[in-house]
């Protein structure tokens, strides 16, 4: 007897090989000027280490109730609801916010149901739809990465279920207005959407002009903030995450609020999968929200500032408004894959758009290093450009 094939079909139709083959060049570097890593450079703050290792000793290892545990669930849907001035209702808390979205697109996806997001996007959209047998509708947003409301518009069809919304964005940097957020909260009300908004850098945001109509409305007072679509639209499903925030990627926390339906059905499938998210680290996470990131946030903004400063004399680039990317255009006659390959032989790493994108024009610099570092990395780039 011949050997069954014994992967799936749907394995092999998830194509992963672009980032893939950047980590690959990454390991085979000495000591390179990294500037393709999507973490923050800063470690886990200490209060939250210490209450972690408490847990740990303490005993606090075993499985936790599937939706996590209640001081956690308790706090940060008291911090969400008065953010988004209604009761959000229950939180669930998840494992990383990779685990929210693939509960989220088990959760609302059937096979041939439409989710709608941006180009560029975080790869994870892509890759998810297609294990749960969903059809991505990738809407262009270049050159300059704003909400394109009418184009979304016009690929609503009845298989949409979701708008996939990413601010501040990754690979981009880019922030949603509020009149974008506006303009997505109107097309999803139209069609009765889920907006799925992707908040998971959420505390990295550099300039008011974001939600400034917010803050001059009386919004929330000045904290800059994004101003996310949950407050204008109930059907909003909302994931955040400690990973970036808090600098905790191992740590594997995430969590989800929105639609008592949706969370449900979350909730019931990560008790059959995740089962929950890690018990120590959840305690830890509750500490973490005490600590103030205001420092680290303010360093970023600084890089974003170095990054841009430099870049935008030989690179036309957007300025970003969040997350710690920054998404500048290669020269004319040469692709971001031949571009980030002479990078690589100077010895400075960065990923090509086409891992994030349709096109293969532009390069994904992701600026948590060190300020010496991102300083060089981009003159080299500079030097690149001939
Ligand atoms: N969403 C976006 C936009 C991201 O960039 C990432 C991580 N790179 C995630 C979700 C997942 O993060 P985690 O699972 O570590 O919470």
């Amino acid at each position: 007897m011949p050997i069954r094939p014994i992967t799936s079909a749907r394995a092999a139709a998830v194509d992963a090989s672009g980032i893939r083959k950047v980590f690959d060049l990454a390991a085979k570097l000495k000591d390179p000027i990294n500037l393709s890593i999507g973490l923050p450079d800063f470690d886990v703050p200490d209060p939250a280490k210490q209450v972690a290792v408490e847990a740990i000793r303490r005993g606090d290892n075993r499985y936790t109730q599937t939706q996590g545990i209640a001081p956690l669930r308790e706090r940060l849907r008291r911090d969400l609801s008065a953010e988004f001035g209604r009761d959000v209702g229950e939180v669930l808390i998840t494992s990383g916010v990779s685990g929210g979205l693939m509960l989220a697109l088990m959760a609302t996806i059937d096979p041939g149901d439409e989710a709608i997001f941006l180009d560029p996007y975080f790869v994870m959209y892509r890759h998810l739809l297609t294990l749960v047998g969903g059809s991505a509708k990738i809407i262009d947003s270049y050159p300059d990465f704003r909400f394109p409301a009418e184009k979304v518009e016009s690929a609503v069809t009845p298989r949409t279920k979701l708008l996939i919304l990413n601010s501040p964005a990754n690979p981009t940097g880019a922030v949603m207005s509020q009149a974008d957020v506006r303009a997505a909260v109107e097309i999803a009300r139209r069609h009765g959407l889920l907006i799925l908004s992707d908040e998971i850098y959420e505390p990295f945001l550099y300039d008011r002009h974001g939600n400034a109509g917010a803050v001059a409305a009386g919004g929330r007072g000045g904290a800059a903030s994004v101003y996310s679509p949950a407050e204008l639209y109930e059907h909003t499903l909302v994931l955040r995450g400690f990973s970036k925030s808090h600098a905790m990627t191992g740590w594997r926390l995430g969590y989800a609020a929105g639609p008592a339906e949706v969370i449900a059905q979350m909730t019931k499938l990560q008790q059959y999968t995740f089962v929950c998210a890690p018990s120590p680290f959840q305690h830890a996470a509750l500490a973490a929200l005490d600590v103030s990131m205001t420092d680290a946030v303010a360093a970023y903004r600084k890089k974003r500032d170095i990054a841009y400063s430099i870049l935008s004399e030989r690179f036309r680039v957007e300025k970003p408004g969040g997350a710690f990317y920054i998404f500048p255009q290669v020269p004319d006659g040469t692709t971001a894959t031949e571009f980030c390959a002479r990078a690589i032989e100077k010895n400075v790493l960065v990923i090509p758009g086409n891992v994030f994108s349709s096109r293969d024009t532009h390069l994904r610099i992701s600026y948590a290093t060190t300020d010496e570092k991102l300083q060089r990395g981009c003159q080299i780039l500079c030097e690149l450009t001939g």
